[in-house]
């Protein structure tokens, strides 16, 4: 690291100090040269690809939305916050790992519920459940947010309407002449 007083190359690191879970580490320097003194700060350079939903569009991966979902789904659970954190923190290290420039919702709700299975089975179905009634993370995660303690689905509300208009049309069709 050259000084930024005098140029020199001769700089030394006099502190080092980790931050952010070892995503950031910061160096106090001085130089050898003019004595002065500066902070260099190196960090982890995490890209995490964008987020394909299903219906072809493509957004930024979206911590927050994940973090809140989570913590709708471990509510009264035995799950810290930093349990939530650490989970994400490893679902950031696998997706940028897999070397994509986008991945589908799939791929992360699969790899969330992986890991919050072997957390707690309680929150796992929680998360489950809402997850598979919607093909994207950031629609099941708002109505997460909303619908946290609503008890019928809509789809089953759907399933339920249709077999009572079969039963009726059903009705009619029998209710011809007996033999
Ligand atoms: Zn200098």
């Amino acid at each position: 690291m050259y000084c930024p007083s005098c140029q020199t190359t001769d700089t030394k690191v006099i502190e080092t100090r980790i931050l952010n879970n070892g995503m950031t580490i910061r160096r106090r320097r001085r130089c050898e040269q003019c004595d002065k003194r500066f902070t260099t700060y190196e960090m982890m350079n995490i890209q995490v690809p964008d987020v394909a939903k299903a219906d072809g569009r493509r957004e930024a991966f979206n911590r927050d939305k994940i973090v809140k979902g989570l913590t709708k789904a471990c509510q009264k659970r035995a799950i810290s916050r930093d349990q939530i954190h650490a989970l994400i923190d490893s679902l950031e290290r696998y997706l940028t790992d897999l070397n994509e420039k986008e991945v589908t919702t799939d791929v992360i709700g699969n790899y969330v519920m992986k890991e919050l299975y072997k957390l707690d089975p309680v929150s796992y179905v929680r998360f489950a459940s809402f997850y598979w009634e919607f093909d994207n993370i950031p629609d099941f995660v708002d109505t997460l947010e909303q619908n946290i303690r609503v008890q019928k689905k809509p789809i089953l509300k759907n399933i339920i309407n249709r077999d009572e208009d079969n039963g009726k049309s059903d009705k009619g069709l029998t209710s011809g002449p007996t033999q």
